[in-house]
């Protein structure tokens, strides 16, 4: 089999979320959007998929690198761009990286008839899920008070998730970032779920070492089950201090650059307690599924970041990781409605918080082309 083709199709749609001046997102007034769908063409008639692309990328650098390639020799590939990354990180990102090897992973599945997760090595067909929240916000009724957060904890139980994360205030809401009013959220989300419920903590980024040792102490009270990057990552030492002074497991690092090669450094140095790594972070599920097993060497979990298909087929083909983070999440917007570019979801949750991965050639997205050649961007 060979690469014929590598492009990408771009379409509108209407989006209901915004981005803050930091990058996260929030509910917003719906508005025009647009979305890009990478597609994979080989000379045997089957394709691969994955949606969010950079088009301008793919046509000047991966079209050429790709084409009249074996779509098989993932590996071969994976590492070829990821040698192309040194001084190219500009145009060739671990985001690039990731959108090519989900791409290719769901072009084998589809080429074989097995669902991506069977070919990486089946575990589990399906995985419990933790409601993970947006950041906060001052949205009345959102997420803008710790009452809010409990409230929407609250929620989450009944709908059937078995945990929860909350992701808390930041810049630019006023008065973020305050460890005080963190505890106070943390502490009302522990109050509804009662004690034996998993709780999480994804707070402000960029706390200094005193304001993270405050916020472990506290989560420790509060028997939270771990906490993420309340620090720059990009300080290992933090974190070496950070873990040697609490008895809350740290779970990380989660956006520092490095791939499987910086998460071995930070396991050596007893930075972390779990180690965290997802598709878009370390370049895609080749690279996911090497950090995986290097985590499993070493008796570590890794908990995987972010949701989406190639996320979930690693987590049922994986023992070492507990959850799917379902998110991001918010009282205002309905996380059970699928994209309009799909006909379902990707991740089906039933009411015993188990994500079920899709039994279906691939990644398990079932698109809607109609709706994508209706809504077409030339
Ligand atoms: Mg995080």
């Amino acid at each position: 089999m060979k690469i014929t083709d590598v492009k990408t199709i771009r379409f509108k749609y209407m989006s209901k979320t915004v981005r803050d001046t930091d990058g996260h997102g929030h509910p917003g007034p719906e508005h025009e959007a647009v979305k890009t769908l990478l597609q994979i063409d080989t000379d045997e008639d089957v394709s691969g998929y994955w949606f969010g692309a950079n088009p301008s990328v793919i046509e000047s650098v991966i079209n050429p690198a790709l084409v009249g390639l074996d779509p098989f020799n993932r590996e071969w590939i994976w590492d070829d761009l990821n040698q192309r990354q040194r001084l190219n990180l500009g145009t060739m990102s671990d985001r690039v990286l990731s959108t090519v090897d989900c791409a290719l992973w769901d072009l084998a599945g589809r080429a074989l008839g097995q669902p991506v997760y069977k070919l990486l090595g089946g575990f589990r067909d399906k995985v419990p899920a933790y409601c993970s929240t947006m950041c906060g916000d001052d949205l009345e009724g959102g997420l803008a008070t710790p009452e809010d957060y409990a409230n929407f904890a609250e929620w989450a139980m009944k709908r059937g998730y078995p945990s929860y994360k909350l992701h808390t205030w930041q810049p630019p809401y006023e008065g973020a970032p305050s460890v005080k009013r963190d505890l106070e959220a943390c502490a009302a989300v522990r109050d509804v779920c009662g004690p034996d419920v998993p709780l999480m903590l994804d707070p402000y980024h960029y706390y200094d070492r005193e304001g993270a040792l405050r916020l472990a102490k506290g989560l420790e009270e509060l028997d939270y089950y771990w906490m993420e990057e309340p620090m720059d990552e990009h300080s290992m030492s933090s974190y070496i201090w950070l873990t040697s002074q609490t008895s809350l497991a740290i779970c990380g690092p989660e956006t520092c650059e490095g791939k499987m090669y910086v998460r071995a450094e930070w396991i050596k140095n007893d930075a972390c307690d779990i180690s965290r790594a997802g598709v878009g972070d370390v370049g895609g599920i080749t690279p996911l599924m090497k950090t995986i097993h290097l985590c499993e060497s070493f008796g570590m979990r890794c908990e995987i970041h972010g949701g989406g298909p190639g996320n979930l087929h690693a987590l049922c083909a994986m023992k070492n990781g507990e959850f799917y983070e379902r998110g991001l999440q918010h009282p205002f917007i309905d996380h059970d409605e699928p994209a309009p570019w799909l006909h379902e979801l990707v991740d089906p949750m039933d009411d015993q918080g188990y994500v079920n991965v899709p039994q279906v050639p691939g990644l398990g997205m079932n698109i809607n082309w109609d709706y994508i050649e209706k809504n077409k961007v030339e």
